[in-house]
């Protein structure tokens, strides 16, 4: 096999998806496993849809999964240059080259004729496609037009009466019908290409042997069959990648859906690690069973064949519970310093009791978020407490542990005695003293979280409760 080489073309038009990281994955593996390359090409052709500062974020985002491209706009590279927007000379002569062939043709046709033309096709039940009107014009009146000035765009042709099939990696082997393909517009009158023109004499000229994408590019797929056949170019083999759908299984996962941007994970406290660890769960299953394995492992066993054509479902309570996984596989120092990392406020908190703490709430933990909301009592008393106290079986802890020694297993004992004398449940009495001290009914565990808050501060937090 020629070199593999693998390819992403976000275009810059905000926050990249979390189905991008997916095919992003996909493109990193597959190319890691057949020591080809990967590449990041912008995709940036729709001005109305370009956001500022878009491109930098899509850099972030794949450094901060540890899935940066080879060659990329940002890094450069053999087929430079990456940005659509600066090939666009390239894109002219490719289009040029035919209309000589005879397999594209100037459009005068104006937005205002289009819209007529949509509304008659809508009204009697037709698909909206061109009419083919420009078809029509001789040479001469196209030289005439021109000469006028008169704005135009250029269309390639579709055959009539033709099945254009394609052999699909993943989604198998693919037929339409041409006689529903539109004279697509591959150049608009700014001469900016759009998508269909410019992936394929991209995707071609920066010689990507395969390329993956969402499922729903799929029916534009036969328009890039028919370039690569006007061209003259051999395609590069394509594999549809299902999309991902939200837990319920009704729909793509849609921004809608906060979870579907990568910032949603980055500012929820999520690992990368897990989070790719996650994703390759949903696209493939490792052949011993295994839910959590590294990165390196997915490369070597993962298999782009066993990838399904049907859609899996992104269940976040799944991944909640491969994070914590990945969470407690740190040693205590270094869930500390990603902690830092993650809530720079952490760093500004007493390094040697965010350390006890973490021992503690480790086990308990499924997101780096979470460590505030679960350690928080341990730097500021509770605002607020979750429900109201029983006085008198507070009093009770406070006394029994007034008396004791300041370890947790001797508080254990004077608790338990003290609840025991009293005739009230140890449990209680524990969730008491809980809740004074914590402001919540559920948290790491008790007693060693007393030992560490001291005796002091534990009977003061009682005394308030009382
Ligand atoms: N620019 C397209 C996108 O934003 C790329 C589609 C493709 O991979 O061909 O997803």
């Amino acid at each position: 096999m020629d070199t593999v080489r693998t390819r992403i073309a976000p275009s810059p038009t905000g926050f990249p998806h979390i189905g991008t990281i997916y095919q992003v994955l996909v493109d990193f593996a597959f190319s890691r496993q057949n020591h080809g390359q990967f590449v990041m090409r912008l995709e940036d052709t729709d001005r109305a849809r370009f956001v500022e500062g878009a491109e930098g974020i899509i850099y972030d985002a794949f450094a901060w999964f540890g899935l940066a491209p080879d060659e990329s706009p940002k890094v450069g590279g053999p087929y430079a240059p990456y940005r659509q927007s600066e090939r666009l000379p390239l894109y002219r002569k490719y289009v040029d080259s035919l209309i000589g062939k005879g397999y594209a043709y100037h459009c005068f046709c104006t937005r205002g004729r289009l819209d007529e033309m949509r509304k008659t096709q809508e009204k009697n039940h037709q698909p909206p496609m061109y009419d083919q009107t420009c078809l029509k014009l001789t040479a001469d009146e196209v030289r005439a037009r021109l000469k006028d000035g008169i704005p135009y765009v250029i269309r390639m042709k579709v055959p009539e009466h033709e099945t254009i099939a394609f052999d699909d990696l993943i989604a198998g082997h693919i037929e339409f019908d041409s006689d529903v393909i539109d004279h697509q517009v591959i150049l608009k009158s700014d001469g900016y290409p759009t998508y269909h023109l410019a992936v394929v004499v991209d995707d071609h000229l920066m010689e990507i042997s395969h390329v993956f994408r969402g499922k729903e590019w799929i029916s534009s797929t036969p328009k890039h069959v028919l370039l690569y056949r006007y061209f003259g170019w051999d395609m590069p083999v394509h594999g549809h990648l299902p999309l991902i759908l939200n837990e319920d299984g009704k729909g793509k996962l849609s921004k809608r859906h906060g979870h579907a941007s990568v910032e949603y994970y980055r500012k929820g406290g999520y690992l990368p690690e897990a989070v790719l660890n996650y994703l390759s769960n949903i696209v493939w299953h490792h052949p011993e069973g295994k839910e959590i394995y590294p990165l390196a492992e997915f490369i070597r066993l993962f298999d782009i064949r066993s990838i399904g054509s049907q859609a899996p479902r992104f269940d976040l309570k799944k991944l909640d519970w491969v994070n914590g996984q990945y969470i407690r596989a740190l040693d205590d120092k270094e869930l500390h310093e990603r902690l830092v990392a993650f809530d720079a406020s952490i760093g500004t908190l007493e390094h040697s009791l965010v350390s006890r703490t973490i021992p503690l709430v480790k086990e308990r933990m499924s997101t780096l978020k979470e460590y505030r909301s679960l350690a928080g009592f341990f730097f500021e008393r509770p605002k607020g407490f979750e429900r109201p106290f029983a006085a008198d079986v507070l009093s009770i802890g406070k006394k029994a542990l007034e008396m004791t020694d300041w370890d947790h297993e001797a508080m254990e004992r004077a608790v338990r005695s003290a609840s025991e004398k009293a005739g009230i449940k140890a449990r209680d009495l524990f969730m008491e003293i809980r809740v004074a001290v914590t402001g919540k009914t559920v948290g790491p565990p008790l007693l060693e979280s007393l030992e560490i808050l001291g005796k002091e501060e534990t009977l003061k937090r009682l005394e308030i409760g009382l």
